[in-house]
């Protein structure tokens, strides 16, 4: 990768390679359709829940989205990364178990989360020491090649893909056609504009509930109450939804934040899986002790508490008993065993339903386990087509 290549040159090339990225984000766009003109050639963008007026010259906090001449131009053309995961790893444990997941990302993302693990990605404009060089793409090769490589869905993640959805959707209409299924990996920091523009494109949804306090958000850079009013709208759209918080001792791991949390799932769905998953030190957040599997339990205990009926432990592989596996939610059966991202048993019915005592299971299932083509991520093994690297 560039970035470890150029790793002991960092202060003599950095602002070299910065300027250069900017040009080439600049250069790769397309007029954005989430967006409302303004008086005096400002616009309004849509396409999170910032929903920054952005005056004539200027990018939104995004950085990757810009007004010129009253006009947003948005990215396009490119991807900053990609990458086949198991469809675990995203995490999505009720849709498609062993489906492997073809995963974009392009740049930038509207939050900067000290603890970013994409960070390489999605602060590509905001911190020098973020550097990844984009590959130009069309949604045809990317298509192509995730049928290539035995995906069953295409993802957008890695940066925020709310930023970038304009792009995702041109790849979405690409990807259903070929009979993928599509979904993004997102902070839910949305709008009711763009997830009516998203909806006929997308399947699955994650959402990062990175906390239950405003104050937290706003260290992050966001707010709560888009993230919230985001999750509603999905479940209401009936896309298949999953949440995931990473728990970061003394961030957000309070018992108080976490009952809140956790009740206010329940008052969307009880069956909308949760994924509570262990934070190792990463990026600018080194001062937190790493999550033991302790807390993990702990906060599994509170969503049983509050009524959330399917809870799962993640990121410490085999140090959480069963909490890496699905069970009915009403008779207990074990109906999926994983370790970490591998399955290990699979029986439900082709119906999707509970072997046992016949309760259908929330998710999105196929009429059989058709085998894991990998349990670990991996690059794709042809991707000749998408490595141009845009200068
Ligand atoms: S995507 Fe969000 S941060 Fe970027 S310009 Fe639009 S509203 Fe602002």
């Amino acid at each position: 990768m560039l970035y470890s290549q150029v790793r002991g040159f960092r202060i003599s090339i950095e602002v070299f390679v910065v300027s250069t990225l900017r040009d080439i984000v600049y250069e790769n766009v397309l007029e954005g359709e989430l967006y409302e003109k303004l008086d005096r050639n400002r616009v309004r963008c849509h396409a999170c829940g910032h929903c920054c007026p952005i005056p004539d010259g200027q990018p939104g906090v995004c950085k990757v989205r810009y007004n010129r001449g009253g006009t947003l131009y948005v990215p396009w053309g490119y991807v900053g990364g990609v990458q086949c995961d198991p469809i675990e790893k995203k995490p999505f444990f009720h849709a498609y178990p062993g489906a492997l997941a073809y995963s974009f990302g392009m740049l930038g993302c509207d939050l900067h989360c000290g603890y970013c693990q994409n960070w390489v990605t999605s602060q590509a404009l905001r911190d020098p020491s973020a550097i990844s060089p984009p590959l130009q793409a069309s949604p045809e090769n990317l298509v192509h090649d995730a049928l290539h490589q035995g995906a069953k869905v295409l993802v957008s993640t890695y940066n925020e893909p709310l930023i970038t959805s304009e792009w995702a959707v041109a790849v979405f209409k690409e990807a259903k056609a070929a009979g993928l299924l599509t979904a993004f990996v997102s902070n839910g920091n949305g709008t009711p504009q763009v997830l009516e523009y998203l909806r006929p494109w997308i399947d699955l949804y994650k959402v990062d509930l990175k906390s239950f306090d405003d104050r937290h958000y706003h260290e992050l850079g966001g707010r709560i109450g888009p993230i919230l009013d985001t999750i509603r709208r999905l479940h209401e759209m009936e896309l298949w939804l999953e949440i995931v918080t990473l728990l970061i001792p003394g961030f957000n791991d309070s018992n108080d934040e976490l009952r809140r949390l956790a009740d206010f799932l329940v008052s969307v769905s009880p069956f909308i899986p949760w994924h509570v998953t262990a934070f190792h030190k990463d990026y600018k957040m080194s001062d937190p002790d790493d999550t033991r599997p302790d807390d993990l339990l702990r906060a599994v205990e509170i969503g049983k508490k509050a009524g959330l009926r399917y809870i799962y432990a993640g990121n410490l592989p085999g140090m959480v008993g069963d909490l890496e596996d699905t069970r009915c939610h009403n008779c207990a059966e074990t109906l999926i065993k994983r370790h970490s991202y591998f399955i290990q048993d699979y029986r439900l019915t082709p119906d999707g339903g509970c072997p046992s005592c016949g309760t259908s299971i929330p998710g999105r299932w196929a009429a059989k386990f058709e085998g894991q083509i990998a349990d670990r991520p991996f690059f794709p093994r042809r991707a000749s087509r998408l490595v141009t690297i845009l200068n």
